[in-house]
This record gives C-alpha cells, sequence and structure tokens, in this order.
C-alpha cells in the first residue's frame, strides 16, 4: 500500500474489508474518499483512510499540494522548487522531485519543461525528499511558454499547447486552471 492515497484510489475488495472513515465503495472495490493514510483494523476488518495533519514546523507533509518552478528535466523526474505550499507563499526554499514516469500519456519526452510553474501533490517524504506527482486534481502546469521561441500558449487540450506566434505545438500536463482559463481568453 503507498504511503499516501489519493481520492478514488483503490484500497481494497469488499470481500477483504468494510468501508470505513474516509472511504467509499465502487463496484466491487473499497476505494479512497480523500487524501490520507490508509489504516486497517484487522479485528472488525475495516480499512480506513485518515486525514494527513500539517506539523507545528510549518514543513508540507505528504498530501499537501505545493506550486513549484521545473528548474530542469530528464526523461522521468523534473527537479522543482517549491514557492508555495496548499496555495501559501513559502520561503523555505524546498526543492523536490517530481516524477513524470507515471504518466502514460505523453509519448513525446516530459510534459513539463524548466521554467514551468506547476501545481503537485507530495505523495512522500521519505529520506527527507518532497517526492511529488501531478497525479491529483487541479495539479498541472500553471504557466508556462513556448519551447521553441518563448511566445504566449494557448491550451489546445488537457495535455496540448500551441503558441500563438509561431504555432509551435507542444505536450504539457496542463492544470485545470490552466485550461479553463485558455479556453476564457479564446472564446471571444
Ligand atoms: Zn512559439
Amino acid at each position: 500500500m503507498p504511503n499516501v492515497v489519493l481520492p478514488g484510489d483503490h484500497l481494497a475488495s469488499i470481500e477483504e474489508f468494510e468501508p470505513g472513515e474516509g472511504t467509499s465503495i465502487l463496484a466491487e472495490s473499497v476505494i479512497s474518499a480523500r487524501v490520507g493514510k490508509v489504516v486497517t483494523d484487522m479485528s472488525k476488518r475495516t480499512i480506513a483512510v485518515v486525514a494527513l495533519k500539517n506539523k507545528q514546523d510549518g514543513l508540507p507533509v505528504a498530501g499537501d499540494t505545493v506550486i513549484g518552478i521545473i528548474e530542469s528535466t530528464s526523461s522521468s523526474v523534473a527537479q522543482v522548487t517549491i514557492i508555495a505550499i496548499n496555495e501559501t507563499k513559502s520561503s523555505k526554499e524546498l526543492s523536490g522531485i517530481l516524477y513524470l514516469r507515471e504518466d502514460r500519456r505523453f509519448k513525446f519526452g516530459p510534459s513539463v519543461k524548466a521554467g514551468d510553474t506547476v501545481r503537485a501533490i507530495i505523495t512522500s517524504t521519505v529520506n527527507a525528499i518532497y517526492h511529488l506527482s501531478l497525479e491529483c486534481p487541479y495539479c498541472g502546469v500553471l504557466f508556462t511558454t513556448c519551447s521553441n521561441c518563448g511566445g504566449t500558449v494557448v491550451a489546445l487540450s488537457k495535455n496540448r499547447i500551441k503558441c500563438t506566434e509561431c504555432g509551435n505545438v507542444e505536450d504539457r500536463s496542463l492544470s485545470e486552471d490552466f485550461v479553463k482559463l485558455s479556453r476564457s481568453n479564446t472564446d471571444h
């Protein structure tokens, strides 16, 4: 079982466990209804997801969302400087590693570029490293530019952008916010 589960994650079959707090049933599965840690009670055969609490020191914990700037990318990971924690500006100069490999929608290279602003979720803080994922609601690229000419881009879909200046089309793992803003700017 992963360190932290997200809403919709499969936890167990309904034959294995009764759904507890923070869970729901979908077909034959008990699924998570929140971001949190899985707790099982073998005597009662229940499975629950408990919400994660912020630590006193203000450092982010697994399940928190962060906003960061992509510093560099390879095919499977990106280095991120964290500038906000749970939408609140942070001056702690924390950095994280964003894992891109799990994102199978993108066949051509990384789905983020150096300089992009992204929203991501912390999936683990093992070894004092902030492990980040784009797999959460409203996660993804919040701001980006054309990698060809640096021009302004618009969303063609949730996974693709087009430059308004040179016409270059490329993959990007966009947040819902970017897509909505892009649509409202191009609709009129
Ligand atoms: Zn361009």
